[in-house]
């Protein structure tokens, strides 16, 4: 890979490699743009085949980590870090608090989190080392596991999908199909259920299936015909990738809204999608409540106040809607089009330095120290 070429065409500020030859650690942190504030992005820990992989998985993530950042209303930017590695068998204290050392080392420019492969201990090592981390536990000041303001997010962009679609945003008159219920997406399904609505669901991972059909009672599809499950609503809360050209035609819902990342294969697939008449939920903007709530560890945790802010993804996606119309463009580009507008106003607009601000930053909480 050429990387500055590639760095320019995705006008990427900094990518930083960091070694540890005692604790194993090979890390790529990509900080794509710090316009809004701190670049703010999770840890993702994976066997990579390649160094190629991570880095491209990197720059991709920390892009998308802009634009979910900016459509949340949030003063942060985009970043994002990856850890090569095998989660199962490769960690250890000394390799998340080399990781940590070096984060620090940015001087406040990348804040992490977890991901796909971290969890809440793993971000407690690297907090030994450093406050540039958000998502630590309770008793340090955290907020925990963010997986359910991520669900919760996601319920409030589903109520706005329903309205844009039917008018209305009662949950229960519909029906939905789930696809992964991991962290998100059985947090997900209990709320639905929770409304009293009809839900379907399939994972990989028959254990998971078996404990929201007993617990929750949703109802077991078969794997692959999640796809073509008869539900209003189809929601992946799985792996990227699921809205494909192999899926489209056999999609029989009217909205797709979930919480997986990256769930258009290609930025045509959701053109498509909009043209089969099914209402599409940008990914990085309904699934934003984690991001959220972790934001708010930045001025010190308080839970009603993350409560709030995730209610907020409902108006969001409504803008979104309102500036697909507005323009006559797809979902998922009119969410590019009102986070590049936030940028590009913010990045215009002279903001004169005051001792307020200052005073703002030095009054936060010990492991806020985020801006500097
Ligand atoms: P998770 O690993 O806990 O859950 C994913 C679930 O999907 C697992 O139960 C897995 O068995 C299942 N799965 C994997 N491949 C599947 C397939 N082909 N078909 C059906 N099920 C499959 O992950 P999570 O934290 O619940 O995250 C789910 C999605 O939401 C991911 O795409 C993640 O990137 C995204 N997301 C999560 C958060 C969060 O707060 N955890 C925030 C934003 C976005």
């Amino acid at each position: 890979m050429e990387l500055f070429k590639t760095m320019d065409e995705r006008e990427h500020e900094q990518v930083v490699f960091f070694h540890c030859k005692h604790s194993g650690l090979k890390a790529i942190v990509a900080i794509h743009d710090t316009t809004l504030g701190p670049a703010l992005g999770g840890l993702r820990m994976y066997n990579y085949k390649s160094e190629e992989e991570a880095l491209r998985d990197v720059l991709r993530l920390s892009r998308s980590m802009t634009y979910k950042a900016a459509v949340a209303g949030l003063n942060l930017g985009g970043g994002k870090a990856v850890l090569i590695g095998d989660p199962q068998k490769d960690k250890s204290e000394s390799l998340f608090r080399a990781l940590g050392r070096f984060i620090g080392s940015l001087g406040g420019r990348y804040i992490t989190a977890e991901d796909v492969g971290t969890s809440v201990e793993d971000m407690d090592y690297i907090y030994a080392e450093t406050d540039r981390v958000v998502g630590v536990h309770e008793v340090h000041g955290g907020s925990g596991d963010p997986s359910r303001f991520t669900a919760y997010g996601t319920l409030q962009g589903i109520r706005a999908c329903l309205m844009k679609k039917y008018g209305h945003a009662d949950i229960a008159k519909m029906s939905y199909a789930v696809q992964g219920v991991g962290h998100v997406g059985r947090h997900l399904v209990d709320m639905l259920r929770e409304e009293g609505a009809k839900v379907f669901v399939a994972d990989i991972n028959d254990a998971a299936v078996q404990d929201v059909v007993s617990e929750l009672g949703a109802e077991a599809v078969p794997l692959d015909d999640i796809y073509d499950t008869d539900a209003d609503v189809f929601a992946p809360c799985a792996m990227g990738g699921a809205i494909n050209e192999e899926t489209i035609p056999r999609l029989k819902c009217s909205i797709v809204a979930g919480s997986a990342n990256n769930q258009l294969d290609t930025d045509e697939c959701g053109t498509v999608l909009e043209k089969k008449g099914i209402l599409y939920a940008p990914d990085y903007a309904i699934n934003a409540g984690g991001l959220m709530n972790v934001a708010i560890e930045l001025q010190g945790y308080d839970r009603k106040r993350a409560i709030m802010m995730v209610k907020t993804i409902y108006h969001i996606i409504g803008n979104i809607f309102q500036i697909a119309d507005r323009d006559g463009i797809p979902s998922w580009q009119a969410a590019d089009r009102l986070a590049q507008e936030r940028i590009n106003a913010i990045a215009a607009t002279k903001i004169p330095y005051t001792k307020r601000f200052k005073d703002r930053l030095d009054g936060r909480k010990p492991h806020t120290t985020a801006i500097s």
